[in-house]
């Protein structure tokens, strides 16, 4: 029997993730608060509901990409006043996937509340990006039960090449949270690269070549150029648009910063990563794709 799944939350991530599970063969019904989301997927031959309670209806399981920790508690546990929340009105066994990046502790809050309701839940926040999500070649950093991570695997394997399992519930928030803020930083260092070649005289195409083959060579550089027209298909090629949102990554490295404080960890430019980036949205970039914070350090004509 095909099995029924309940995406909710599509986004520049979530739309193509729910399009992949669908041309994968699962039955899915897409759910999000604005209707252009959810034309963008019905577009693409998915089903889509107005709510997420008429997206449940024979679900067994439940997938979701939401911004942030906020979105992902008032899902699932509801605001303690008319919305009681999915898991209330769950059937036992459900199998819930959060992809969306949360803070570790939320996510092992609302993992235990659905346990307490004989549901399973794991954590499985992506990287790869939006071209990730539509080529299907996101990685997973899973946290959960093994069993759960295990029953979880084709529907994973759908939207996604590499699949690990970094340890019991919150396990892979940390791991997104440590790489996000090795990202941010390499976006930032990269960013600085380029401009001081550029300000030097430099072709940033040609000092991008130099550097992807040299020591300096990272992720930044060789998927995701900041430095407009350097590479086809990135958000910097289309004025930073789609892609990965400053606030997004601003609030990545707020939950890092946060891991900092709980576990007396120094991180030094992580920290000044998350002051850049709230620079950067404070100065209106907050909707942007996050390579956008080359901006910062281009010079403006006078
Ligand atoms: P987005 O802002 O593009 O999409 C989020 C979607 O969730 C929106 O369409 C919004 O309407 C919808 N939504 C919010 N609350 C909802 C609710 N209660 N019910 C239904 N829909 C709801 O964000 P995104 O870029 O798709 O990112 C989603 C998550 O993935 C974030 O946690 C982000 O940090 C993470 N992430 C993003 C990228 C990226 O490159 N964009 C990469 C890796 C991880």
């Amino acid at each position: 029997m095909t099995v029924k799944i309940a995406f909710i939350g599509l986004g520049n991530m979530g739309g193509p993730m729910a399009v992949n599970l669908h041309k994968a063969g699962f039955a899915v019904t897409a759910v999000d608060l604005t209707a252009e989301a959810r034309a963008k997927v019905a577009a693409e031959g998915v089903r889509v509901a107005a709510t997420a309670a008429e997206a449940l209806v024979g679900a067994s399981v439940v997938i979701s990409m939401l911004p942030a920790s906020r979105h992902v508690e008032g899902l699932y546990l509801g605001d303690g006043a008319a919305n009681t929340g999915l898991l209330a009105n769950l059937p036992a066994g459900t199998r819930i996937i959060d992809c969306s990046t949360i803070a570790p502790a939320t996510a092992r809050k609302v993992a235990a509340a659905a346990q307490s309701r004989r549901l399973s839940m794991i954590d499985a926040p992506v990287s790869g990006g939006t071209a990730g999500a539509a080529a299907g070649t996101l990685t997973f950093m899973v946290g959960g039960a093994a069993e759960c991570v295990a029953a979880a695997q084709p529907f994973l394997q759908a939207m996604g090449k590499n699949i690990f399992h970094a340890g019991n519930s919150g396990a892979g928030q940390v791991a997104k949270v440590c790489n996000n803020m090795l990202l941010a930083i390499h976006m930032i260092g990269s960013a600085e690269a380029l401009t001081l070649g550029v300000n030097n005289g430099l072709d940033p195409a040609v000092l991008s070549e130099i550097m992807k083959q040299s020591s300096g060579g990272n992720w930044s550089l060789e998927k995701y150029n900041p430095m407009p027209g350097v590479m086809a298909g990135v958000p910097a090629s289309r004025d930073y648009s789609g892609g990965f949102g400053t606030d997004l990554m601003l609030k990545d490295l707020g939950l890092a910063e946060e891991a900092a404080l709980a576990s007396g960890s120094a991180i030094p430019l992580g920290g000044l990563a998350r002051n850049l980036y709230a620079a950067h949205s404070a100065g209106g970039a907050g909707a942007l794709d996050f390579s956008s914070i080359i901006r910062l350090l281009q010079k403006k004509p006078a």
